[in-house]
């Protein structure tokens, strides 16, 4: 692609970082926003900027914050009895988006993928499992994606919890979880949130 200014350029090369953007698509994108109002732009520029740079992870759950502790983790109508392991904040938007779940969630932040050279301590496995004993947490789901990276740490997960006397369950089988959740229909993924098994048994 040919220029006609540095500025187009270098707006087209930092657009087109994001997923799925081409270049193409990039420089489309930059000559919209210099048709809109200047404040368009700038509003959007500040929105980026507050976005990376006042997000926090909770202290509690490490799901995506405005502040130290997330709006769920200090929700007095949760359920703090449970607990629900997710692999990152899509799956807490899709399970909160069901409407059927009010416990408390974990995000590890990723799974444990032994082919792609992530083990427990690249994420926050040692994290979650340091929340126990805790004499509220009566029941932890693991809500991993069917794959074998999700089942190796369901499996994981379970071994290191065995020793705290918890109830263990899963969602149904076949429910696209773990980045693929957002896919998922919001009726079959509130159903399987209700209806959980218990994990081993499926
Ligand atoms: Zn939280």
């Amino acid at each position: 692609l040919q220029f006609p200014s540095k500025l187009i350029e270098h707006a087209v090369s930092e657009i087109s970082r994001l997923p799925g953007i081409g270049k193409k698509t990039a420089l489309r994108l930059a000559l919209h926003l210099l048709k809109q109002e200047e404040k368009t732009t700038v509003s959007l520029a500040d929105a980026l900027i507050e976005l990376r740079t006042k997000t926090v992870f909770c202290k509690q759950c490490n799901n995506i914050s405005d502040t130290e502790i997330c709006q769920i983790c200090t929700s007095f109508n949760r359920d703090q009895s449970l607990i629900c392991v997710v692999e990152d904040t899509r799956d807490v938007l899709a399970l909160e988006n069901t409407g059927q779940y009010n416990g408390k969630y974990f995000v590890l932040g990723g799974i444990i993928s032994p082919i792609n050279g992530i083990g427990p301590n690249e994420i926050k496995v040692e994290a979650f499992i340091r929340k126990f004993p805790n004499h509220e947490i009566k029941e932890v789901i693991l809500a991993l994606s069917p794959t074998m990276d999700g089942d190796t740490t369901a499996f994981y997960l379970s071994k290191k919890l065995k020793q705290f006397n918890l109830k263990i369950t899963t969602i149904a089988r076949g429910i696209p979880i773990g980045g693929e959740l957002e896919y998922a229909d919001e009726i079959t993924l509130g159903r399987s949130i209700q209806q959980r098994i218990k994990y081993g048994e499926d």
